[in-house]
């Protein structure tokens, strides 16, 4: 006999998501969480630099159709439109002229255009398209490594294409974080309990964790394919080999934020600018400027140079982030940089990284795993939020969306 109707896997905005879609329908739902806290890659802290920080997500994406901007602004929250696109550019110490900036802003256009084109390519990787549409530019660094967490060439074409346009941006000073853990604090979390197993060989399911199985007529899975790719959970019997290999060719993108506490000093820059200093095409760091007018300017490396930096460690990527801004805005920078720090999203074992981006070719992995596998292990999270992929809101509606056809169905 089945003791809850629906077993989930993780409390992040999905899981949360999902259980209270469940609730609603009449469903008795055991949500499983590993980490010590729910929210997952959404998590607002205070401890590093006394005032509110997002570790994950920040930006409040697409918020005309993102679920959490109405709970934001019900909340009386204090929110921020931020217009996404560079402000100040620089290459290497050398700023950018405003022709320069101007170019820039033309090739991401062109960019945007071309990706929804007709350009002749043999195959798809955004770096052929670069090549082919711009010559290669400075915009692929925004593109990529920024948004998608990937380097150009191991983004596909289609992947990218089918993802919104994610306007309008929003930032809320209380931080995205602590809006997740506000909106899903009422539903019940067995915290610290990671799933080891899942036997689907029944009826039902079992789901396996140190401190017992429960009994589920389904389960919704919401772990990040990072995590499934590792093999962080065990099926059995094995899942059927395409979805093993869609969780291999949706693997986890990375993006590192290194923010620093600037005090005194603002380098001519003006609250939530936006700030891009390029380094030949890797190593590129971005830096969102005194969000809130807070003293404050969170960097953000993506792609292979956050794995690297991420291995180097907290210390040298602080000091990397500094010296960029030394090295742009002269020795006397160095005195107002204050204390940094670094997420490490890749090497925390139950994210494996930031978000997932198809690998070229690999776009129809996303819909492999959208359907359920024997009308018992359902998936659901930011993987598969549809155009919205990536995203906390669209993380949500994804579970959301799963918990309406476990319902429907039933
Ligand atoms: C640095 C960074 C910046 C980002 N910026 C933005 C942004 O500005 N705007 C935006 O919209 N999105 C952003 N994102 C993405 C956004 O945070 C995610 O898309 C979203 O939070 C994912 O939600 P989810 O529920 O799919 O997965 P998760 O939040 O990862 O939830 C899955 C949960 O499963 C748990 N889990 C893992 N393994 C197990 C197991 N074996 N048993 C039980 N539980 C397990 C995990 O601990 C986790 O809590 C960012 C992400 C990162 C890392």
């Amino acid at each position: 006999m089945s003791a809850v109707d629906v077993a989930i896997v993780g409390a992040g905005a999905a899981g949360l998501g999902a259980a209270r879609a469940l609730r609603r329908a009449g469903k008795t739902v055991t949500v499983f969480e590993a980490m010590s806290r729910i929210g997952g890659r959404a998590h607002t802290e205070s401890d590093t630099f006394g005032m509110p920080f997002d570790r994950g997500c920040a930006w409040l994406h697409a918020a005309d159709r993102n679920p959490f901007f109405p709970e934001a602004e019900a909340a009386g929250w204090t929110l921020h439109h931020h217009d996404m696109g560079v402000d100040h550019l620089y290459f290497g110490r050398t700023r950018a002229t405003a022709e320069e900036l101007a170019e820039m802003a033309g090739a991401e256009a062109a960019l945007i255009e071309a990706l929804g084109g007709t350009t002749e390519l043999t195959g798809d990787r955004v770096s052929e398209l670069l090549a082919a549409t711009l010559g290669g530019s400075a915009a692929g660094t925004f593109s990529g490594p920024m948004d998608f967490g990937q380097d150009v060439d191991e983004i596909s074409i289609a992947d990218l294409a089918s993802a919104a346009d994610l306007d309008p941006n929003y930032f809320t000073l209380e931080g995205f974080g602590t809006l997740v853990a506000r909106w899903g604090g009422d539903v019940e979390v067995e915290l610290d309990t990671p799933v080891r197993e899942i036997h689907w060989d029944g009826p039902g399911v079992s789901v396996t964790t140190d401190r017992g199985t429960v009994e589920a007529d389904k389960v919704i899975v919401t772990v990040s394919t990072g995590v499934l790719s590792f093999g962080g959970i065990r099926f059995v019997p094995d899942l059927p080999e395409d979805y093993d290999a869609a969780f291999d060719h949706l693997p986890m993108g990375l993006l590192t934020k290194i923010p620093l506490v600037v005090k005194g000093e603002r380098f001519g820059h003006q609250a939530f600018d936006d700030l891009l200093i390029e380094r030949r095409g890797h190593g590129d760091i971005y830096f969102l400027c005194f969000p809130f007018d807070l003293d404050l300017m969170v960097g953000f490396v993506g792609g292979d140079f956050a794995w690297e930096i991420e291995c180097a460690g907290e210390e040298a990527a602080v000091d990397f982030a500094t010296e960029r801004l030394v090295r742009t805005f002269g020795t006397d920078a160095r005195k107002a940089i204050g204390k940094g720090a670094m997420t490490q999203w890749g090497s925390d074992r139950w994210t494996r990284g930031a978000y997932a981006a198809a690998r070229p070719g690999q776009a129809s992995a996303r819909d492999v795993l959208s359907h359920p596998v024997a009308d018992r292990i359902y998936f659901a999270g930011e993987a598969l939020a549809g155009p919205l992929k990536q995203t906390c809101g669209g993380a949500r509606l994804s579970g959301e969306t799963v918990a309406a056809t476990i319902a429907g169905a039933a």
